[in-house]
């Protein structure tokens, strides 16, 4: 697994240690999670860090939160669940789209070597990149642009999430998957489910459908 030090300055107040232990049996545990690796770093990271001070003591709910500008957190199941369905291992190089509070990318960080991660809001990008390198989770690599062109200058990645829904997956994405990779991605307008592809050592896709869910819409770039 590749090591990520959380300051000890952090790990010394982290009074919802409890908390976050019993949403890992109860909601992930209980519903059928097993890699051991994403529960590991679901017990790990601290939640609460990635919801604003108000919302703290529901960061563990079992449900999303909306943290603002018209932003969600997603429900700590479906993290664990994406994160579960992505299969990332700790050499693997992982594209996210859609950056929002950085919490899907400080798991991914305990998961994969490196994690670059595109924020569309220049805000919520500055932010979550300031807190992503306060918690010292130097194998994250943030910025701000969209999405929907991916990171060419990167590409290819062994594994690409999106944590907003376009209406299909976008082409440019699939071509910076590495030929054996993976991608999931929420997918849909008025209704969505989770797809997961798989790019074929030839270079096809394998494409298939998993859970109903629900998730912000992954907006086009205006400029
Ligand atoms: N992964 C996040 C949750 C994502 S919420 C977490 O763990 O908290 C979805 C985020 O996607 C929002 O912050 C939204 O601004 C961003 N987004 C929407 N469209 C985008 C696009 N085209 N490119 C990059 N980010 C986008």
């Amino acid at each position: 697994m590749a090591t990520v030090l959380l300051p000890a300055l952090l790990r010394a107040a982290d009074e919802y240690e409890p908390i976050r232990l019993a949403m890992v049996e109860d909601q992930l545990g209980a519903r059928g999670v097993r890699n051991a690796a994403v529960l590991r770093a679901m017990r790990t990271v601290p939640r609460h860090l990635f919801v604003p001070p108000a919302s703290r003591s529901k960061a563990y709910a079992d449900h999303p939160l909306y943290i603002g500008q018209g932003q969600t957190i997603s429900q700590p199941y479906i993290v664990a669940f994406m994160s579960e369905m992505l299969d990332p291992r700790p050499h693997h190089r992982v594209l996210e789209i859609g950056t929002g509070s950085g919490y899907q990318a400080a798991v991914l960080a305990l998961l994969a070597k490196e994690v670059y991660t595109i924020e569309i809001v220049p805000d919520i990008a500055r932010r979550s990149g300031e807190l992503l390198k306060q918690l010292g989770c130097a194998n994250v690599f943030p910025r701000e642009g969209d999405g929907y062109q991916g990171w060419p200058e990167k590409a290819p990645f062994d594994r690409i999430i999106l944590t907003a829904a376009p209406p299909e997956v976008p082409k440019a994405l699939t071509d910076q998957l590495k030929p054996g990779g993976i991608l999931v991605a929420p997918v849909g307008v008025q209704r969505q489910e989770l797809v997961v592809i798989e790019k074929r050592l030839d270079g096809t896709l394998k494409k298939r459908s998993s859970i109903p869910v629900r998730f912000v819409p992954m907006v086009p770039a205006t400029r």
